[in-house]
């Protein structure tokens, strides 16, 4: 038996390190393609290796092609898979140093290629100094621009958290940066009263944020970007960064007759095998999956889902059982020393649902307001009006506030009552939180909403 991966970071080879631990090398033979130059890289470090906070770049690399090679998995780096052939069971692989193309056959296939960088018409263009950053390739090629170009000016286009990331990392490396965002805040991903605490954070680093703002174009001479157009003038940038999102990178797959979802994604069941494609598997980036509190289908890129949809299909593939239930919607991030965390919906994502919910926000500290080092923390929570469950909550606040976001994930997921969540029994110590903790706090705020909804 034959497995072969397309992609080699974190779902195609957690996808074969699972099937591996289930299967020798004699039972199933396993290739992996990688295009880039890195297998099992994180991504996620990125902006902190261009800021500097990480030194080296081998520290992203989780496992290098020769450790995969010791484990009996094959990786072929600078291969890129151009065609897939389901009915005869073959991938056509590129050798991207000139070695041409060749036929490998599979039993059976794991389509792990990630998202790619949004990129809309204006920023298709051939000029040096423009960036996506989605692989560590990218994140090669941006720090080898800040190195010998030395850029004084950056314009991040996009206030996702990626964008917010690298305009942060900008700063740090001393350029003056820009952020444009189309919304009326950055961080649209929270709700707009806890975006604007982010937008103040991010211009408390000297960043100049610009929203509203929608590009033109880029002004490019010699072949080199040298501003960024828009319709209140041009912002000189002596390097750009998009940051405008991604989407599933699954042009080679819909070309071999799979299916793609209403999110673009490739649709696959609970254990992560194609749709209507037996013996054909997806995970990570490429994927599309369902919100388990909407409902609907989503897309949600996200490394903490790439890793475990991977785990699930080499699970399955090496002859086990697994599923992947769905997410929730958990993301965190931070600007500098603020941290920001959501779990669930905001009110938009609530009412794009059909709930009707209500909301409390509550501001509190981090650790007892007399001990030292305690900082502001807002945390809001969202909760269905009629049953008083919980459907999301956002968490804005500094040091050690964005990891809390997890106990509200874990009430989320297990469909808790803000009222059950008031008798939670939460730690204290006045080191580590004041003797009610904000997510207690926001709970009661919370539950009085819903009684007060109730009776009204
Ligand atoms: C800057 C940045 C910061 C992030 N921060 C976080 C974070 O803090 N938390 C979080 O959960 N997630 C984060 N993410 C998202 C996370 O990195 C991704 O969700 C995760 O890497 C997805 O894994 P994947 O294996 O599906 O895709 P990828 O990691 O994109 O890997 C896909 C691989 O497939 C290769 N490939 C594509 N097409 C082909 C082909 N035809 N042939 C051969 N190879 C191919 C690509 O070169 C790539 O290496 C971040 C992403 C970025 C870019």
């Amino acid at each position: 038996m034959k497995l072969v991966v397309i992609g080699a970071d974190a779902a195609g080879m957690s996808a074969a390190s699972q099937a591996r631990k289930r299967k020798k090398p004699d039972e199933l033979q396993i290739v992996a393609f990688e295009r880039g130059h890195f297998s099992s890289y994180s991504a996620c470090g990125i902006p902190y290796w261009i800021g500097g906070a990480v030194e080296d770049r081998d520290a992203l690399i989780a496992r290098t092609p020769a450790e995969f090679a010791q484990a009996g998995i094959d990786v072929r780096l600078r291969h890129e898979v151009v065609g897939i052939d389901l009915d005869r069971r073959e991938v056509i692989a590129r050798d991207l140093d000139g070695g041409g193309e060749r036929r490998e056959g599979f039993d059976e296939l794991m389509y792990a290629a990630g998202a790619v960088p949004v990129t809309p018409g204006w920023a298709q263009v051939e000029a040096a100094g423009v960036f996506g950053v989605q692989t560590l390739d990218d994140g090669t090629a941006i720090k080898e621009w800040l190195a010998t170009r030395s850029p004084r000016t950056a314009v991040v286009i996009g206030g996702g958290y990626i964008g917010v990331e690298m305009a942060e990392a900008m700063v740090r490396r001393g350029l003056a940066v820009t952020l444009l965002e189309k919304s009326p805040q950055p961080m649209s991903t929270v709700d707009p009263d806890m975006g604007k605490r982010v937008a103040e954070a991010i211009r408390g680093l000297g960043i100049e944020i610009r929203t509203g703002i929608h590009v033109e174009g880029l002004e490019i001479s010699d072949g080199r970007v040298r501003a960024v157009v828009t319709p209140g003038g041009t912002i000189p940038a002596d390097i750009v960064v998009l940051g405008l999102g991604v989407r599933p990178n699954t042009e080679l797959a819909a070309r071999s007759g799979i299916t793609l979802g209403a999110k673009g994604g490739i649709r696959t069941d609970l254990r992560m095998q194609v749709v209507d494609c037996p013996g054909v598997w997806a995970a990570g980036d490429c994927v599309q999956t369902v919100h388990r509190i909407s409902g609907q289908p989503m897309y949600a890129p996200l490394g903490t889902h790439a890793n475990k949809q991977g785990r699930v299909a080499g699970i399955n593939l090496g002859g086990g059982y697994a599923t992947f239930p769905g997410v929730i919607g958990t993301a965190v991030t931070k600007v500098c020393e603020l941290e920001v965390a959501r779990t669930g919906l905001t009110e938009k994502e609530a009412t794009h649902a059909g709930f009707e919910f209500v909301t409390a926000t509550v501001e509190s500290t981090s650790r007892a307001g007399y001990y030292p080092g305690a900082s502001s923390m807002v945390v809001k929570m969202i909760a269905e009006r009629r049953t008083g469950v919980l459907l999301g909550a956002q968490i804005v606040g500094r040091e050690e506030a964005a990891k809390r976001i997890d106990s509200l994930a874990i009430a989320l997921w297990n469909r808790m009552t803000v009222e059950d969540m008031t008798a939670l029994d939460l730690s204290y110590a006045p080191p580590f939180s004041p003797v009610w903790d904000p997510v207690l706090i926001a709970a009661r705020k919370a539950t009085d909403a819903v009684h007060a909804s109730q009776q009204g």
